[in-house]
C-alpha cells in the first residue's frame, strides 16, 4: 500500500490499533499530522567519548563491555551497579530501587550509557543512565546523535513514537508542497521544506537542527505578518470612516478647555491621531503610555474633534469604576460647552439605559462613556465616528468588529497603560499603528518603593499612619488568593478586618472587591475620592486607571503573586498629585530568591517599559498579552522571547512580498496565501482577501 499525507494513522504500516488510538487521543489522525508533529526538544547522544575523557555534569555518552554486575539490599533501598570498560577506563552505572535492572545485563555484553557522569573517588559513575544495547536486537540498538523528544500520551512510549514518526518522515518528507517561494528562500538562506522536515525530526547535528527549526520559525512568523498585512489592506479598502480633519480653530477651542499645557509626547500623539482621523481609512491606533502619562486627554481631544464635526464618539472602559471616573473628567472639562454626553453602565436602571440608547440611535447624544459589556450589546449609533477603547488588551479584534456597521467603521483609538513589549506590538498587536507617551506630565512627585521585610511591618504601618495624619490617603491591595471569586473576597475581607482591628483602627477604612454590587462599589469609590474614606482595602479592581491625586501610599500584600507590570499599575495609583508617593511591598517570610530578585528590580526602576520587557522575559506573554486576549491562535514554533531576529526578517519579507503582490494573487504565492487563510482567516476575519 502506498502511504500518502492523508493516510489515516491506523493504516500506516507498523502502527498497532492500540497505538493508533493513542495517536488519535493526541489529535493525530493522518500521516501529515505526524510529519508536522514537531519535537518538543532533543536528547543529546552526540557527545560520545572515551571514559577517560569524560567531564563531570555534562550529558555525554560512553560505550563499553560489561565487566561486573552487583546488587545490594532489597526491600525499599536496593542498589544495582553495572561496571563497563572501554580501552581507556571503567565506569559504573547505578540504579537505586530498581532491582530488576540487574537482570537486564550480562557480563561480556556491549552497551551504551548516556547521562551526566560524576567522579566518585577515582571512578566515574552515572546514575540512572539511558541504556542501549550494541549487539543483538535491532529494536534496542544504540541511539546516536540528537534524538527528537515528542509529546506522548499514556500507552505510547518515546521509543515507539520515534519509530512511527521516523517512518512517516522517511516515506513522506518530500510530499508536502513547498510554501516559501525560491527567491525568498535564497534571500533569507532557508532550507527547502523537505530537508527541514527530515532534519527537524532527525538532525545529524545541532547546526542542522537549528537551521531546520529556523526555517519553520521564519515561516510561521512570515505567515502571521502576511495575515496582519492582509488585514490592514482589507481595512483600508473594505471599510470607510468619516473624514474628521482638525484645523487651528478646532485645536484652539479644544486646548482652551484643558487646565494644563500638553506635554511634547501628548502633542505628538494628538498630531498622529488627527492625521489618522482626517482620512477616510479608519484609524486603528494604539496609544501606549505609562500609568499617569496622561493618555486620557489625548482621547478627549479626539472625541471633541469628532463631535465638532457632528459625529458621535464613544469611550469604552474596562470597568464601571473607570467609566465613571472618565465621566467625571469629562464633566469638569465640558462644564462650559454644549456637548451632550452621557454615561452608559451596568449600574443604571433599565429605563435610564433605554433612554441613552434611544438618544444615541436618534443622534441626539454626541458622546457616550460606557463599559465594554454595555456598549457591545445592542447599541445602535446614528453616526458613530470614533470609538476610544481604554485598556486594549481586553478589547480584541472581534469586539471592535461589533462597533462597525456594514462597510462603515468608526475610527478606533485603543489605549493601554501596560506597555507592550516590542515583539508583541509586531505580532499580537501588529494590525495597529502605535503612538507612545514616554514623558510624564511636569510637577509629578517621585514615587519611592520599599521592600518591607516581615520584621519591619510595624515600622511600615507607622509610616502609613504618619501620611494619613498629614491628610493623605492610602491603598492596601491584596492578591486574588484563589480563582474562585468568593474566596478572594474573603481574603481581602480578612485583611480589612485585621487592619480595622489593628494597625489602622483609628482611621476610616473601606473595603472594595469585585464581588460587590456595582452601586456599592461606586459609593465606596466616591467616598474615597472625596476623602471621606482615608484607606481603601481592595483586590486588584483598582489596578487600572483610578485617579485620586490625594492618595500617597500604596501597600501591596504578597507582592510576589503579581506580575511586574501589574505591580507597576498598582504603584501608579499613588503619587499622582503633588504629594510624593510611596509604595510598600510586604514581603512574605518564605519568598524565594527568584521572586526576591524580581521585586528588587521592580523597586529600583519606575520605567514601566523596562518592567514590561523584564516581565515578558521572565514570564512570557502571560495573560495580559496572551493569545486569549488577542484572539489569535498561539504560535507553535516561534518563541517571541528568543526569535526577535527572525521576527524582524519575517516582517521585512512580508512587507516586500505584500508590496509586490498585495492579496498574494501570484501563483508562486498561492501556497502561502492558503496557509495564511487556514491559520488566520477566521481570527483576523480575512474572509475575502484577494
Ligand atoms: P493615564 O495615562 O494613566 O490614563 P491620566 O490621563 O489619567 O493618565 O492622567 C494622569 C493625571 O495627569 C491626570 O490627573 C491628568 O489630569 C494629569 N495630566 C495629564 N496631562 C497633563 C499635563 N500635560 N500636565 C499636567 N497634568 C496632566
Ligand atoms: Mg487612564
Amino acid at each position: 500500500m502506498s502511504v500518502t499525507l492523508h493516510t489515516p494513522v491506523a493504516e500506516l504500516p507498523g502502527v498497532k490499533p492500540a497505538q493508533a488510538r493513542c495517536l488519535a487521543k493526541m489529535g493525530l489522525h493522518y500521516a501529515q499530522d505526524l510529519l508536522f508533529l514537531f519535537p518538543r526538544g532533543y536528547e543529546d547522544f552526540s557527545d560520545l567519548r572515551p571514559i577517560a575523557e569524560l567531564e563531570a555534569d555534562l550529558p555525554q555518552t560512553v560505550q563499553g563491555e560489561v565487566t561486573d554486575i552487583d546488587s545490594r539490599g532489597g526491600f525499599g533501598r536496593s542498589r544495582v551497579g553495572v561496571v563497563i570498560r572501554d580501552e581507556s577506563d571503567a565506569l559504573r552505572a547505578t540504579w537505586f530501587n530498581q532491582a530488576f535492572m540487574r537482570d537486564k545485563f550480562k557480563v561480556g555484553q556491549r552497551v551504551q550509557f548516556s547521562g551526566k557522569p560524576r567522579l566518585q573517588g577515582h571512578r566515574w559513575e552515572m546514575a540512572h543512565p539511558r541504556v542501549a544495547y550494541l549487539d543483538g536486537d535491532p529494536a534496542n540498538s544504540a541511539e546516536e546523535g540528537l534524538l527528537p523528544v515528542y509529546s506522548l500520551t499514556e500507552g505510547m512510549t518515546l521509543y515507539h513514537m520515534r519509530r512511527i514518526v521516523g517512518d512517516v518522515v522517511t516515506a513522506l518528507a518530500s510530499a508536502p508542497e513547498e510554501v516559501l517561494p525560491d527567491d525568498l528562500r535564497s534571500d533569507y538562506d532557508l532550507m527547502p521544506l523537505a530537508d527541514a522536515l527530515r532534519w527537524v525530526h532527525r538532525p545529524a547535528d545541532e547546526k542542522q537542527r537549528d537551521d531546520a527549526v529556523r526555517r519553520f520559525v521564519f515561516q510561521e512568523l512570515l505567515v502571521l505578518q502576511l495575515a496582519l498585512a492582509a488585514r490592514r489592506l482589507q481595512q483600508r479598502v473594505g471599510f470607510k470612516a468619516p473624514e474628521l480633519p482638525a484645523d487651528a480653530r478646532v485645536d484652539a477651542r479644544i486646548t482652551r478647555l484643558l487646565p494644563f499645557d500638553l506635554t511634547g509626547d501628548q502633542r505628538a500623539a494628538i498630531t498622529a491621531v488627527a492625521a489618522d482621523m482626517a482620512s477616510s481609512t479608519p484609524m486603528n491606533r494604539l496609544l501606549q503610555g505609562d500609568v499617569g502619562s496622561g493618555k486620557t486627554v489625548v482621547a478627549l481631544y479626539a472625541m471633541l474633534m469628532c463631535v465638532t464635526h457632528g459625529w458621535q464618539a464613544a469611550l469604552v472602559a474596562p470597568t464601571e469604576v473607570l467609566a465613571r471616573q472618565h465621566g467625571l473628567t469629562l464633566e469638569k472639562l465640558l462644564a462650559q460647552s454644549r456637548v451632550n454626553w452621557r454615561l452608559l453602565v451596568g449600574g443604571m436602571t433599565d429605563a435610564e439605559k433605554a433612554d441613552v440608547k434611544r438618544g444615541l440611535a436618534a443622534g441626539e447624544i454626541d458622546a457616550v462613556i460606557g463599559t465594554h459589556a454595555v456598549l457591545e450589546e445592542s447599541v445602535a449609533f446614528a453616526k458613530l465616528g470614533l470609538a476610544v477603547v481604554d485598556e486594549q488588551h481586553k478589547f480584541g479584534v472581534r469586539q471592535r468588529a461589533k462597533l462597525r456597521s456594514g462597510e462603515r467603521s468608526p475610527h478606533f483609538l485603543v489605549m493601554t497603560a501596560t506597555p507592550i513589549p516590542r515583539t508583541m506590538s509586531m505580532t499580537q498587536f501588529g494590525d495597529l499603528d502605535v503612538s507612545t507617551i514616554r514623558e510624564t506630565p511636569p510637577g509629578r512627585a517621585p514615587i519611592r518603593t520599599y521592600l518591607v521585610e516581615p520584621t519591619k511591618r510595624d515600622e511600615w504601618w507607622g509610616f502609613v499612619r504618619g501620611r494619613l495624619d498629614e491628610g493623605r490617603q492610602a491603598f492596601v491591595v491584596t492578591p486574588l488568593v484563589d480563582e474562585s471569586a468568593t474566596l478572594s473576597a474573603t481574603s481581602v475581607q480578612e485583611a480589612y478586618e485585621a487592619l480595622t482591628n489593628g494597625e489602622l483602627e483609628a482611621y476610616r477604612v473601606a473595603l472594595l472587591h469585585g464581588r460587590m454590587a456595582a452601586a456599592e462599589k461606586e459609593s465606596v469609590m466616591e467616598a474615597f475620592r472625596t476623602g471621606e474614606t482615608q484607606v481603601l482595602v481592595s483586590t486588584t479592581v483598582i489596578e487600572v486607571g483610578v485617579d485620586v491625586p490625594n492618595a500617597a501610599v500604596m501597600t501591596v500584600a504578597s507582592p510576589e503573586r503579581f506580575g511586574l507590570s501589574q505591580l507597576h499599575q498598582l504603584r501608579g495609583r499613588v503619587g499622582r498629585g503633588s504629594f510624593p508617593g510611596a509604595c510598600g511591598l510586604l514581603l512574605e517570610e518564605e519568598v524565594g530568591d527568584k521572586a526576591a530578585e524580581r521585586l528588587k528590580a521592580f523597586a529600583e526602576t519606575t520605567d514601566g517599559f523596562k518592567l514590561a520587557e523584564l516581565d515578558f522575559e521572565l514570564r512570557g506573554p502571560g495573560d495580559l498579552f496572551g493569545d486569549r486576549q488577542s484572539g489569535l491562535p498561539p504560535l507553535r514554533m516561534a518563541d517571541l522571547r528568543l526569535n526577535l531576529a527572525e521576527l524582524l526578517e519575517a516582517r521585512a519579507a512580508a512587507a516586500k512580498l505584500f508590496a509586490a503582490d498585495p492579496g498574494l494573487k501570484d501563483e508562486r504565492h498561492h501556497a502561502l496565501r492558503r496557509q495564511m487563510l487556514r491559520r488566520y482567516g477566521e481570527s483576523l476575519e480575512l474572509g475575502d482577501v484577494g
